[in-house]
């Protein structure tokens, strides 16, 4: 059997032998530096995709790939059967980092997700005092929180859920951004959380109302609900800050973080909580053979080390409104709205513009790499180490297409 060389070939093995949960734009990529990747055949394109923010730091950033080979050459995995020399320098700095007593390390996203919905119901039923089973929690609208079978439960995409059931019970959802539905919602006394990304990334860089959070932040406090903020796309510098709740100056109870806490080279997520939540875990209640494990420890650590820096908050805040502004100010007849914050841009289409699919497919063209949600909207996420002469040659690419859309 020969192995395949060109794009047309390998895209022909994926979709001969993968299960088609995904629809990728066709390029075949094998090399990444920076912003940077080249595909199989040699072309180069600029990531302004970034692995839906896991790549904040770029493809390749020289103290991760360092951190990661140093650690991959001495230890990778332990389990949590025992310890090991790099969990708890990791889980010290994250709790420092997010301001947090204590952390729990898993792997994915919607198991980061899974984990606080399980520290919730246990905080609700020994600390609150809601009856045994009867804990509810309360979602958003248009929310994305991961694939799991109690996730896609809550979730309000047909396509999500669709042929998944029966569903979890216990969720409620509550239109984002509206503070007023919110009290309604939280006077429930068996509710216990409210969990919420603080700017939608998969219904297109959704930025809530001005002051919502701080009202999020008041309604949960009076009613005794705990803030879980889905920090998992919006956290980690994306949004222009340390978290998406720090744009608001609120600070959550329970942090939920993923993707770019592994550097883009390996997964590792975490809840990060205060004592009176994560201190009511015993051991045997919940875990994950890979959570915490030393290699995605190391690499966690390094990020922490970058964000630490604040270059890359300050980067994506400056770069990112800039950006905005340059979009915005191109008036593209066509583009119904530019939302977003940092470097974490959503532009709406409006109809007569045709799909967002088939705009990313002109980008893909131009060479940009970028990638629709929801039908109509663009979402634009580039690495954070993207330069203001990067962003340039990206726009005078963009716009064009943007342009041509009207056509
Ligand atoms: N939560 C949010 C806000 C996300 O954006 C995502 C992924 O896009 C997830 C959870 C799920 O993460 P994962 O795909 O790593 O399970």
């Amino acid at each position: 059997m020969s192995e395949p060389t060109t794009a047309r070939e390998h895209i022909e093995l994926v979709e001969r032998y993968s299960a088609h949960n995904y629809h990728p734009l066709p390029v075949v990529i094998s090399s990444g530096e920076g912003v940077w990747v080249t595909d199989v055949e040699g072309r180069r394109y600029l990531d302004m995709l970034a692995a839906y923010s896991a790549l904040n730091f770029g493809h390749q950033h020289p103290d991760l790939v360092k951190a990661a080979r140093d650690q991959l050459e001495r230890l990778t995995l332990t389990s949590r059967a025992f310890h090991n020399d790099q969990i708890g320098p990791f889980l010290r700095d994250l709790c420092e980092l997010a301001g947090k007593d204590r952390a729990l390390p898993m792997n994915t996203g919607a198991e980061a997700v899974e984990t606080a919905i399980k520290a919730a119901r246990k905080w609700g039923y020994r600390v609150k005092g809601v009856p045994d089973g009867r804990a509810k929690i309360v979602v958003a609208s248009g929310n994305f929180h991961g694939r799991t079978t109690t996730i896609i439960s809550f979730s309000d995409d047909p396509i999500s859920r669709a042929d998944f059931g029966p569903y979890t019970p216990g969720f409620v959802t509550m239109p984002y951004g509206d503070a007023d539905a919110l009290a309604e919602a939280l006077a429930d006394p068996e509710v216990v959380a409210y969990l919420v990304e603080p700017i939608q990334g998969e219904a297109g860089v959704v930025v809530p109302p001005e002051g919502y959070l701080r009202r999020v932040r008041e309604l949960c406090t009076e009613h005794q609900v705990l803030f879980i903020a889905d920090e998992i796309q919006s956290g980690l510098g994306r949004a222009g800050a340390t978290f998406a709740c720090d744009l608001e100056g609120v600070v959550p109870d329970v942090y939920v973080l993923g993707k770019a806490l592994g550097g883009g080279i390996v997964p590792i997520s975490a809840v990060v909580a205060d004592d009176e939540v994560l201190g009511l875990f015993r051991p045997g209640e919940h875990g994950s053979t890979f959570g915490g494990n030393p290699l995605a420890c190391a690499i966690g650590r390094k990020v922490i080390e970058l964000l630490r820096t604040g270059e890359y908050q300050r980067r994506s805040a400056e770069l990112g409104a800039w950006l905005i502004e340059q979009l915005r100010a191109a008036d593209v007849p066509t583009v119904e709205q530019v939302r977003g914050r940092g470097l974490w841009v959503g532009i709406v289409l409006r109809p007569e513009a045709g799909a967002a699919r088939a705009a990313c497919e002109r980008l893909l063209e131009v060479g940009i790499l970028a990638k629709d949600t929801h039908e109509t909207t663009i979402r634009l996420a580039p690495p954070l180490v993207i330069t203001r002469e990067e962003l340039e040659w990206a726009l005078e690419r963009i716009v064009p297409v943007l342009r041509s859309a009207a056509a």
